[in-house]
Protein backbone atom coordinates (compact mmCIF):
# COMPACT_ATOMS: atom_id res chain seq x y z
CA UNK A 1 0.00 0.00 0.00
CA UNK A 2 1.49 3.48 -1.09
CA UNK A 3 -0.14 5.88 1.16
CA UNK A 4 -1.15 9.34 -0.27
CA UNK A 5 1.83 11.84 1.44
CA UNK A 6 -0.19 14.69 -0.01
CA UNK A 7 1.54 17.14 -2.82
CA UNK A 8 4.23 19.52 -0.87
CA UNK A 9 3.29 22.77 -0.16
CA UNK A 10 5.34 26.19 -0.82
CA UNK A 11 7.26 25.87 1.58
CA UNK A 12 9.00 22.02 1.12
CA UNK A 13 7.03 20.56 3.78
CA UNK A 14 3.80 17.89 2.93
CA UNK A 15 -0.16 18.63 4.59
CA UNK A 16 -1.29 15.76 6.33
CA UNK A 17 -4.60 14.26 6.96
CA UNK A 18 -5.73 12.32 10.05
CA UNK A 19 -6.30 9.01 7.95
CA UNK A 20 -2.47 9.17 6.72
CA UNK A 21 -1.47 8.78 10.50
CA UNK A 22 -4.21 6.16 11.13
CA UNK A 23 -3.73 3.82 8.43
CA UNK A 24 0.07 4.52 8.80
CA UNK A 25 0.29 2.82 12.22
CA UNK A 26 1.27 6.59 13.92
CA UNK A 27 -2.07 7.49 15.48
CA UNK A 28 -1.05 7.52 19.03
CA UNK A 29 -4.55 9.27 19.91
CA UNK A 30 -3.50 12.20 21.70
CA UNK A 31 -6.63 14.37 19.97
CA UNK A 32 -4.86 17.28 19.11
CA UNK A 33 -6.04 16.92 15.51
CA UNK A 34 -9.67 16.93 16.64
CA UNK A 35 -8.95 19.94 19.38
CA UNK A 36 -7.72 21.69 16.03
CA UNK A 37 -10.86 21.57 14.36
CA UNK A 38 -13.81 24.16 15.42
CA UNK A 39 -17.37 23.75 14.09
CA UNK A 40 -16.82 20.06 12.57
CA UNK A 41 -18.62 17.61 14.09
CA UNK A 42 -15.12 15.13 15.00
CA UNK A 43 -14.45 13.38 18.31
CA UNK A 44 -11.96 10.94 19.95
CA UNK A 45 -13.69 7.31 20.87
CA UNK A 46 -12.16 4.21 21.64
CA UNK A 47 -11.56 2.04 18.06
CA UNK A 48 -13.09 -1.43 18.59
CA UNK A 49 -9.23 -2.59 20.37
CA UNK A 50 -10.15 0.11 22.92
CA UNK A 51 -7.63 2.58 21.33
CA UNK A 52 -8.56 6.51 21.10
CA UNK A 53 -8.91 6.88 17.33
CA UNK A 54 -10.37 10.71 15.66
CA UNK A 55 -14.01 10.09 14.55
CA UNK A 56 -15.30 12.51 11.79
CA UNK A 57 -16.56 12.37 8.31
CA UNK A 58 -14.71 10.72 5.83
CA UNK A 59 -14.08 13.97 4.30
CA UNK A 60 -12.26 14.93 7.17
CA UNK A 61 -10.46 12.34 8.31
CA UNK A 62 -8.94 12.56 4.22
CA UNK A 63 -8.67 16.48 4.53
CA UNK A 64 -4.69 17.34 3.69
CA UNK A 65 -3.69 20.42 6.09
CA UNK A 66 -0.96 21.79 7.25
CA UNK A 67 -1.71 22.58 10.91
CA UNK A 68 -1.73 18.56 11.02
CA UNK A 69 1.44 18.12 9.62
CA UNK A 70 2.78 20.57 12.17
CA UNK A 71 0.97 20.10 15.03
CA UNK A 72 0.53 15.86 15.27
CA UNK A 73 3.25 14.86 17.22
CA UNK A 74 4.34 11.51 14.87
CA UNK A 75 4.28 13.45 11.88
CA UNK A 76 6.93 12.96 9.97
CA UNK A 77 7.33 16.97 9.56
CA UNK A 78 6.12 18.23 13.06
CA UNK A 79 9.59 19.75 14.79
CA UNK A 80 11.29 17.29 16.98
CA UNK A 81 11.95 17.04 20.28
CA UNK A 82 15.77 18.36 20.29
CA UNK A 83 14.09 20.92 18.50
CA UNK A 84 11.62 21.95 20.67
CA UNK A 85 13.05 21.63 24.04
CA UNK A 86 16.47 23.84 22.21
CA UNK A 87 13.62 26.67 21.56
CA UNK A 88 11.70 26.31 24.94
CA UNK A 89 14.92 25.73 27.37
CA UNK A 90 17.95 27.84 25.74
CA UNK A 91 19.49 28.58 29.06
CA UNK A 92 19.04 25.03 30.35
CA UNK A 93 22.69 24.08 31.48
CA UNK A 94 22.80 20.05 30.59
CA UNK A 95 22.27 18.67 27.29
CA UNK A 96 22.57 14.74 27.20
CA UNK A 97 21.72 12.49 24.42
CA UNK A 98 19.01 10.27 26.19
CA UNK A 99 17.60 12.59 28.62
CA UNK A 100 17.74 15.73 26.49
CA UNK A 101 17.82 19.50 28.04
CA UNK A 102 18.35 19.92 31.68
CA UNK A 103 18.64 22.04 34.69
CA UNK A 104 19.24 19.46 37.01
CA UNK A 105 17.89 15.78 38.13
CA UNK A 106 17.44 14.42 41.39
CA UNK A 107 16.02 11.18 42.77
CA UNK A 108 13.21 11.48 46.06
CA UNK A 109 10.13 11.70 47.13
CA UNK A 110 7.43 14.05 48.61
CA UNK A 111 7.64 14.15 52.51
CA UNK A 112 4.80 16.58 52.87
CA UNK A 113 1.58 15.05 54.08
CA UNK A 114 0.62 11.87 52.04
CA UNK A 115 1.51 12.70 48.58
CA UNK A 116 3.97 9.94 48.11
CA UNK A 117 1.73 7.43 49.99
CA UNK A 118 -1.15 8.25 47.43
CA UNK A 119 0.81 8.62 44.22
CA UNK A 120 2.18 5.76 42.44
CA UNK A 121 5.83 6.37 42.96
CA UNK A 122 7.41 9.23 45.04
CA UNK A 123 3.99 11.69 44.93
CA UNK A 124 6.11 14.32 43.31
CA UNK A 125 4.20 14.84 40.06
CA UNK A 126 0.85 15.45 42.39
CA UNK A 127 3.00 17.49 45.03
CA UNK A 128 4.25 19.81 42.19
CA UNK A 129 0.89 20.28 40.75
CA UNK A 130 -0.40 21.13 44.10
CA UNK A 131 2.12 23.47 44.80
CA UNK A 132 1.44 25.14 41.16
CA UNK A 133 -2.12 25.91 42.49
CA UNK A 134 -1.44 26.31 45.80
CA UNK A 135 1.03 29.72 45.01
CA UNK A 136 -1.50 30.82 42.27
CA UNK A 137 0.53 30.16 39.18
CA UNK A 138 -1.77 28.17 37.82
CA UNK A 139 -5.49 28.28 37.50
CA UNK A 140 -6.27 24.06 36.41
CA UNK A 141 -4.19 21.39 36.32
CA UNK A 142 -5.36 19.40 32.79
CA UNK A 143 -4.56 15.34 34.94
CA UNK A 144 -6.31 12.21 34.38
CA UNK A 145 -8.66 10.99 37.02
CA UNK A 146 -11.18 8.10 37.18
CA UNK A 147 -14.03 9.48 34.61
CA UNK A 148 -17.08 10.82 37.04
CA UNK A 149 -20.40 9.00 36.58
CA UNK A 150 -18.68 6.61 34.35
CA UNK A 151 -21.34 4.03 32.97
CA UNK A 152 -20.43 0.09 31.78
CA UNK A 153 -19.03 0.76 27.97
CA UNK A 154 -17.48 4.54 28.89
CA UNK A 155 -13.72 5.12 29.54
CA UNK A 156 -12.43 4.25 32.76
CA UNK A 157 -10.12 7.84 32.91
CA UNK A 158 -10.16 10.67 31.09
CA UNK A 159 -8.09 14.08 30.91
CA UNK A 160 -9.89 16.50 33.49
CA UNK A 161 -9.48 20.12 34.64
CA UNK A 162 -9.02 20.54 38.31
CA UNK A 163 -8.71 23.68 40.00
CA UNK A 164 -8.56 23.11 43.36
CA UNK A 165 -5.88 21.06 45.87
CA UNK A 166 -8.64 18.55 46.84
CA UNK A 167 -9.68 17.49 43.48
CA UNK A 168 -5.95 17.41 42.14
CA UNK A 169 -4.94 15.27 45.25
CA UNK A 170 -7.85 12.85 44.01
CA UNK A 171 -6.61 12.05 40.93
CA UNK A 172 -2.73 11.24 42.02
CA UNK A 173 -1.82 7.86 40.40
CA UNK A 174 -0.75 6.43 37.08
CA UNK A 175 -3.32 5.42 34.77
CA UNK A 176 -1.76 2.84 31.81
CA UNK A 177 -5.14 3.58 30.22
CA UNK A 178 -5.72 5.63 26.51
CA UNK A 179 -6.72 8.86 27.32
CA UNK A 180 -7.15 12.18 24.87
CA UNK A 181 -6.38 15.99 25.48
CA UNK A 182 -9.29 17.04 22.75
CA UNK A 183 -11.65 18.47 25.59
CA UNK A 184 -9.13 19.87 27.73
CA UNK A 185 -7.44 21.72 25.28
CA UNK A 186 -11.10 23.21 23.74
CA UNK A 187 -11.55 24.23 27.39
CA UNK A 188 -8.28 25.93 27.85
CA UNK A 189 -9.14 27.37 24.75
CA UNK A 190 -12.58 28.52 26.18
CA UNK A 191 -12.37 29.44 29.25
CA UNK A 192 -9.22 32.52 30.09
CA UNK A 193 -6.49 31.01 32.33
CA UNK A 194 -3.20 30.00 33.05
CA UNK A 195 -2.55 26.10 33.15
CA UNK A 196 -0.47 23.51 33.58
CA UNK A 197 -0.70 20.38 31.67
CA UNK A 198 0.70 16.73 32.85
CA UNK A 199 0.96 14.05 30.03
CA UNK A 200 3.09 11.28 28.61
CA UNK A 201 6.07 12.37 26.26
CA UNK A 202 4.06 12.22 22.63
CA UNK A 203 0.82 14.13 24.86
CA UNK A 204 3.39 17.50 26.06
CA UNK A 205 4.98 17.00 22.55
CA UNK A 206 1.37 17.12 21.16
CA UNK A 207 0.79 20.28 23.73
CA UNK A 208 4.34 22.03 22.18
CA UNK A 209 3.21 21.75 18.76
CA UNK A 210 -0.08 22.97 19.50
CA UNK A 211 1.50 25.99 21.29
CA UNK A 212 3.41 26.87 18.68
CA UNK A 213 0.22 27.43 16.22
CA UNK A 214 -1.96 28.43 18.93
CA UNK A 215 -1.43 31.95 20.46
CA UNK A 216 -4.38 31.22 22.77
CA UNK A 217 -3.21 28.47 23.87
CA UNK A 218 0.15 29.13 24.28
CA UNK A 219 -0.31 32.42 26.22
CA UNK A 220 -2.46 30.32 28.79
CA UNK A 221 -0.81 26.98 29.13
CA UNK A 222 2.06 28.22 31.52
CA UNK A 223 3.35 24.49 32.57
CA UNK A 224 4.63 21.14 31.23
CA UNK A 225 4.62 18.32 33.54
CA UNK A 226 6.20 14.97 31.83
CA UNK A 227 5.30 11.63 33.04
CA UNK A 228 8.25 8.95 31.57
CA UNK A 229 6.83 6.37 29.21
CA UNK A 230 7.40 2.54 28.49
CA UNK A 231 4.52 2.56 26.48
CA UNK A 232 0.54 3.34 25.73
CA UNK A 233 -1.63 0.63 26.62
CA UNK A 234 -4.96 0.15 25.15
CA UNK A 235 -8.14 0.12 27.37
CA UNK A 236 -8.27 -4.32 26.70
CA UNK A 237 -5.49 -4.71 29.39
CA UNK A 238 -7.78 -3.53 32.09
CA UNK A 239 -10.27 -5.41 30.10
CA UNK A 240 -7.95 -8.54 30.24
CA UNK A 241 -7.14 -7.65 33.93
CA UNK A 242 -10.39 -8.17 35.22
CA UNK A 243 -10.62 -11.54 33.40
CA UNK A 244 -8.29 -12.78 35.09
CA UNK A 245 -9.67 -11.45 38.75
CA UNK A 246 -12.82 -13.55 37.39
CA UNK A 247 -14.75 -10.33 36.84
CA UNK A 248 -15.97 -8.51 33.83
CA UNK A 249 -15.56 -5.11 32.74
CA UNK A 250 -19.20 -4.00 33.06
CA UNK A 251 -18.74 -5.24 36.97
CA UNK A 252 -15.53 -3.02 37.38
CA UNK A 253 -15.86 0.52 39.04
CA UNK A 254 -12.39 1.84 39.99
CA UNK A 255 -9.15 -0.06 39.23
CA UNK A 256 -5.97 0.98 40.83
CA UNK A 257 -2.97 -0.29 38.46
CA UNK A 258 -0.47 -0.02 41.44
CA UNK A 259 -1.48 -0.48 45.08
CA UNK A 260 1.31 0.11 47.38
CA UNK A 261 2.80 -1.53 49.91
CA UNK A 262 5.71 -0.80 51.86
CA UNK A 263 6.64 -4.16 52.70
CA UNK A 264 6.64 -4.99 48.96
CA UNK A 265 9.58 -3.68 46.71
CA UNK A 266 8.03 -0.85 43.93
CA UNK A 267 8.75 -2.39 41.44
CA UNK A 268 6.29 -6.08 42.14
CA UNK A 269 3.09 -4.04 40.55
CA UNK A 270 -0.26 -5.03 42.23
CA UNK A 271 -3.23 -4.51 40.67
CA UNK A 272 -6.27 -3.39 42.48
CA UNK A 273 -10.19 -3.55 41.37
CA UNK A 274 -13.44 -2.47 42.77
CA UNK A 275 -16.84 -4.20 41.41
CA UNK A 276 -20.17 -2.68 41.45
CA UNK A 277 -21.08 -5.63 43.95
CA UNK A 278 -18.80 -3.82 46.50
CA UNK A 279 -16.03 -6.66 46.76
CA UNK A 280 -12.13 -5.88 45.90
CA UNK A 281 -9.90 -8.19 43.69
CA UNK A 282 -6.33 -7.71 43.94
CA UNK A 283 -3.47 -9.24 41.75
CA UNK A 284 0.17 -9.03 41.04
CA UNK A 285 0.57 -7.74 37.53
CA UNK A 286 3.63 -10.81 37.22
CA UNK A 287 0.51 -13.54 38.03
CA UNK A 288 -1.02 -12.59 35.20
CA UNK A 289 -0.35 -13.68 31.65
CA UNK A 290 -0.08 -10.28 30.30
CA UNK A 291 1.47 -8.35 32.89
CA UNK A 292 5.17 -8.16 32.36
CA UNK A 293 5.47 -5.03 30.71
CA UNK A 294 8.28 -5.31 28.92
CA UNK A 295 6.95 -7.93 26.69
CA UNK A 296 4.37 -4.76 25.03
CA UNK A 297 1.24 -6.55 24.98
CA UNK A 298 -1.91 -4.04 24.19
CA UNK A 299 0.90 -1.48 22.91
CA UNK A 300 -0.04 1.08 20.93
CA UNK A 301 1.51 0.79 17.25
CA UNK A 302 2.89 4.55 17.51
CA UNK A 303 4.91 3.52 20.07
CA UNK A 304 7.04 1.37 18.25
CA UNK A 305 8.28 4.65 16.34
CA UNK A 306 8.90 6.76 19.61
CA UNK A 307 12.48 8.09 20.41
CA UNK A 308 11.31 10.60 24.00
CA UNK A 309 11.20 8.16 26.99
CA UNK A 310 11.85 11.22 29.61
CA UNK A 311 9.60 13.95 27.92
CA UNK A 312 11.84 15.83 26.72
CA UNK A 313 9.79 18.86 26.07
CA UNK A 314 8.29 19.46 29.42
CA UNK A 315 9.05 21.72 32.02
CA UNK A 316 9.78 19.10 34.41
CA UNK A 317 9.40 15.16 34.09
CA UNK A 318 9.04 12.83 36.71
CA UNK A 319 9.48 8.14 36.58
CA UNK A 320 10.11 5.61 38.99
CA UNK A 321 13.65 4.99 40.11
CA UNK A 322 13.99 1.73 38.55
CA UNK A 323 17.40 1.09 40.34
CA UNK A 324 18.65 -0.30 43.66
CA UNK A 325 18.07 0.45 46.71
CA UNK A 326 14.94 2.44 45.25
CA UNK A 327 13.37 -0.22 43.45
CA UNK A 328 12.89 -2.23 46.25
CA UNK A 329 11.55 0.53 48.46
CA UNK A 330 7.50 -0.06 48.28
CA UNK A 331 6.80 3.13 49.18
CA UNK A 332 7.60 4.90 45.52
CA UNK A 333 10.79 7.31 44.51
CA UNK A 334 10.86 9.38 41.77
CA UNK A 335 13.18 10.50 39.72
CA UNK A 336 12.97 14.36 38.20
CA UNK A 337 14.02 16.28 35.10
CA UNK A 338 14.28 19.65 35.72
CA UNK A 339 13.96 22.13 32.56
CA UNK A 340 12.46 24.96 33.36
CA UNK A 341 14.07 28.05 35.82
CA UNK A 342 10.82 28.76 37.45
CA UNK A 343 10.24 24.91 38.57
CA UNK A 344 13.52 24.87 39.71
CA UNK A 345 12.47 27.34 41.73
CA UNK A 346 9.97 25.63 43.37
CA UNK A 347 11.56 22.34 43.78
CA UNK A 348 14.35 24.14 45.66
CA UNK A 349 12.28 25.58 47.96
CA UNK A 350 10.79 22.85 48.97
CA UNK A 351 13.89 20.70 49.56
CA UNK A 352 15.03 23.65 51.93
CA UNK A 353 11.66 23.31 54.16
CA UNK A 354 11.96 19.59 54.03
CA UNK A 355 8.66 19.04 52.29
CA UNK A 356 10.25 17.15 48.99
CA UNK A 357 13.33 15.17 49.68
CA UNK A 358 15.47 15.45 47.02
CA UNK A 359 19.51 14.29 46.24
CA UNK A 360 21.17 15.53 42.94
CA UNK A 361 21.83 12.88 40.24
CA UNK A 362 23.75 12.97 36.56
CA UNK A 363 21.77 12.44 33.67
CA UNK A 364 23.58 9.01 33.48
CA UNK A 365 22.08 7.99 36.74
CA UNK A 366 18.28 8.99 35.34
CA UNK A 367 19.05 6.94 32.40
CA UNK A 368 19.91 4.26 34.30
CA UNK A 369 16.82 3.90 35.83
CA UNK A 370 15.32 3.47 32.61
CA UNK A 371 17.98 1.37 30.78
CA UNK A 372 15.35 -1.26 29.16
CA UNK A 373 12.97 1.75 27.77
CA UNK A 374 15.85 3.81 26.78
CA UNK A 375 17.58 0.59 25.27
CA UNK A 376 13.81 -0.33 23.24
CA UNK A 377 13.67 3.40 22.06
CA UNK A 378 16.89 4.05 20.56
CA UNK A 379 18.62 0.38 19.56
CA UNK A 380 15.31 -1.37 19.14
CA UNK A 381 13.91 2.09 17.44
CA UNK A 382 17.06 2.04 14.97
CA UNK A 383 16.47 -1.58 14.29
CA UNK A 384 12.88 -1.12 13.63
CA UNK A 385 13.47 1.23 11.53
CA UNK A 386 15.29 -0.78 8.90
CA UNK A 387 11.95 -2.97 8.88
CA UNK A 388 9.68 -2.71 5.08
CA UNK A 389 7.20 -0.74 6.53
CA UNK A 390 3.82 0.94 4.55
CA UNK A 391 2.66 4.10 4.54
CA UNK A 392 3.79 7.38 6.21
CA UNK A 393 7.80 6.97 7.32
CA UNK A 394 8.25 8.00 10.79
CA UNK A 395 11.66 10.80 11.10
CA UNK A 396 13.12 10.15 14.35
CA UNK A 397 16.58 11.11 15.64
CA UNK A 398 18.04 7.67 15.34
CA UNK A 399 19.00 6.55 11.96
CA UNK A 400 18.02 2.84 10.56
CA UNK A 401 20.56 0.55 11.31
CA UNK A 402 20.85 -2.97 13.12
CA UNK A 403 24.79 -2.80 12.91
CA UNK A 404 26.57 -4.19 16.07
CA UNK A 405 23.04 -6.53 17.12
CA UNK A 406 22.89 -9.97 18.20
CA UNK A 407 20.35 -12.63 16.67
CA UNK A 408 18.83 -12.77 20.14
CA UNK A 409 18.37 -8.91 20.71
CA UNK A 410 16.58 -8.64 17.05
CA UNK A 411 14.30 -11.67 18.30
CA UNK A 412 13.22 -9.88 21.50
CA UNK A 413 12.67 -6.77 19.37
CA UNK A 414 10.54 -9.24 16.69
CA UNK A 415 8.94 -10.84 19.36
CA UNK A 416 8.01 -7.50 21.46
CA UNK A 417 6.36 -6.24 18.51
CA UNK A 418 4.25 -8.98 17.37
CA UNK A 419 3.49 -9.73 20.41
CA UNK A 420 1.74 -6.37 20.74
CA UNK A 421 0.18 -6.51 17.46
CA UNK A 422 -1.43 -9.79 18.06
CA UNK A 423 -2.72 -9.18 21.32
CA UNK A 424 -4.90 -6.62 19.86
CA UNK A 425 -6.40 -8.81 17.38
CA UNK A 426 -6.91 -12.06 19.36
CA UNK A 427 -8.18 -10.02 22.42
CA UNK A 428 -10.93 -9.19 20.36
CA UNK A 429 -11.61 -12.00 18.69
CA UNK A 430 -11.82 -13.46 22.44
CA UNK A 431 -14.40 -10.73 23.44
CA UNK A 432 -16.73 -11.09 20.65
CA UNK A 433 -16.59 -14.84 20.91
CA UNK A 434 -17.49 -14.53 24.51
CA UNK A 435 -13.75 -16.64 24.95
CA UNK A 436 -11.37 -15.41 27.52
CA UNK A 437 -9.43 -18.58 27.59
CA UNK A 438 -8.90 -18.00 23.58
CA UNK A 439 -6.76 -14.61 24.42
CA UNK A 440 -5.39 -16.01 27.61
CA UNK A 441 -4.00 -19.52 26.41
CA UNK A 442 -2.47 -17.46 23.47
CA UNK A 443 -0.59 -14.82 26.01
CA UNK A 444 0.36 -18.01 28.26
CA UNK A 445 2.26 -19.49 25.36
CA UNK A 446 3.38 -15.81 24.18
CA UNK A 447 4.83 -14.71 26.99
CA UNK A 448 6.50 -17.99 27.45
CA UNK A 449 7.86 -17.78 24.12
CA UNK A 450 9.02 -14.07 24.88
CA UNK A 451 11.06 -15.20 28.52
CA UNK A 452 12.51 -17.96 26.57
CA UNK A 453 14.20 -15.51 24.41
CA UNK A 454 14.62 -12.47 26.88
CA UNK A 455 15.54 -14.47 29.98
CA UNK A 456 17.00 -17.97 28.38
CA UNK A 457 14.07 -19.59 30.66
CA UNK A 458 12.17 -22.61 29.94
CA UNK A 459 11.80 -25.25 26.48
CA UNK A 460 12.40 -21.89 24.36
CA UNK A 461 15.13 -20.71 26.49
CA UNK A 462 16.74 -23.99 26.28
CA UNK A 463 16.66 -23.71 22.77
CA UNK A 464 18.29 -20.37 22.22
CA UNK A 465 20.95 -22.05 24.66
CA UNK A 466 21.78 -24.96 22.37
CA UNK A 467 21.43 -22.50 19.22
CA UNK A 468 24.13 -20.62 21.09
CA UNK A 469 22.50 -17.41 21.22
CA UNK A 470 22.58 -16.33 24.81
CA UNK A 471 24.84 -13.84 25.83
CA UNK A 472 25.22 -11.60 28.75
CA UNK A 473 22.78 -9.39 27.74
CA UNK A 474 19.89 -8.58 30.32
CA UNK A 475 16.31 -9.61 28.29
CA UNK A 476 14.75 -6.01 28.48
C1 LIG B 1 1.38 5.24 30.15
C2 LIG B 1 2.47 5.50 31.19
C3 LIG B 1 3.70 4.87 31.06
C4 LIG B 1 4.71 5.11 31.98
N1 LIG B 1 5.93 4.50 31.81
C5 LIG B 1 6.94 4.76 32.67
C6 LIG B 1 8.23 4.19 32.50
O1 LIG B 1 8.49 3.43 31.56
N2 LIG B 1 9.21 4.50 33.40
C7 LIG B 1 8.96 5.32 34.47
O2 LIG B 1 9.88 5.55 35.26
N3 LIG B 1 7.76 5.90 34.65
C8 LIG B 1 6.75 5.64 33.78
N4 LIG B 1 5.53 6.24 33.95
C9 LIG B 1 5.37 7.25 35.02
C10 LIG B 1 5.09 6.62 36.37
O3 LIG B 1 4.08 5.64 36.25
C11 LIG B 1 4.61 7.68 37.38
O4 LIG B 1 3.49 8.32 36.83
C12 LIG B 1 5.59 8.73 37.69
O5 LIG B 1 6.72 8.15 38.25
C13 LIG B 1 5.00 9.78 38.65
O6 LIG B 1 4.68 9.19 39.87
P1 LIG B 1 4.16 10.10 41.08
O7 LIG B 1 3.93 9.25 42.27
O8 LIG B 1 5.09 11.26 41.23
O9 LIG B 1 2.78 10.64 40.48
P2 LIG B 1 1.38 10.83 41.22
O10 LIG B 1 1.54 11.75 42.37
O11 LIG B 1 0.73 9.53 41.39
O12 LIG B 1 0.59 11.68 40.11
C14 LIG B 1 0.40 11.21 38.81
C15 LIG B 1 -0.26 12.33 38.04
O13 LIG B 1 -0.27 11.97 36.66
C16 LIG B 1 -1.61 12.00 36.17
N5 LIG B 1 -1.73 10.90 35.23
C17 LIG B 1 -1.85 9.59 35.48
N6 LIG B 1 -1.91 8.89 34.35
C18 LIG B 1 -1.81 9.78 33.35
C19 LIG B 1 -1.80 9.68 31.94
N7 LIG B 1 -1.93 8.50 31.31
N8 LIG B 1 -1.66 10.80 31.20
C20 LIG B 1 -1.55 12.00 31.83
N9 LIG B 1 -1.55 12.17 33.16
C21 LIG B 1 -1.69 11.07 33.89
C22 LIG B 1 -2.50 11.83 37.37
O14 LIG B 1 -3.75 12.39 37.15
C23 LIG B 1 -1.70 12.56 38.45
O15 LIG B 1 -2.00 13.94 38.37
C24 LIG B 1 4.48 6.00 33.06
C25 LIG B 1 3.24 6.61 33.20
C26 LIG B 1 2.23 6.38 32.27
C27 LIG B 1 0.89 7.08 32.44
Amino acid sequence: MSLLRSAPDMTGGAALAPADVIRSGLCIGCGACVAQCAGETVEMRLDVYGQMKPAGSRAWLNRPTMPLAASCPFSPDAENEDVIADSHFPDACGRDPLIGRYEAAYVGHAEEDAFRARGSSGGLVTWVAVELLRKGLVDGVAHVAPSPGRKAEEPLFAYTISRSVEALRQGAKSRYYPVELSGVLRTIRSVPGRYAVIGIPCFIKAVRLATAQDPVLAERITFTLGLFCGHMKSARMAESFAWQMGAGMEEVTTLDYRVKSPDRPANWYRAQMSLSDGTTRVEDWWHMVDGDWGAGFFQNHACNFCDDVVAETADISFGDAWVEPYSSDGRGTNVVIVRSRKLHEIVSDGIASGRIVLEPVDAGFVAATQAAGVRHRREGLSFRLTWRRAGLMPRKRVQASSAGLSVRRKMIYRMRYGIARWSHRIFLAARLLRRPGLYLAWAKVALSTYHGLAYARGPVGRLVERLGLTGAEDGH
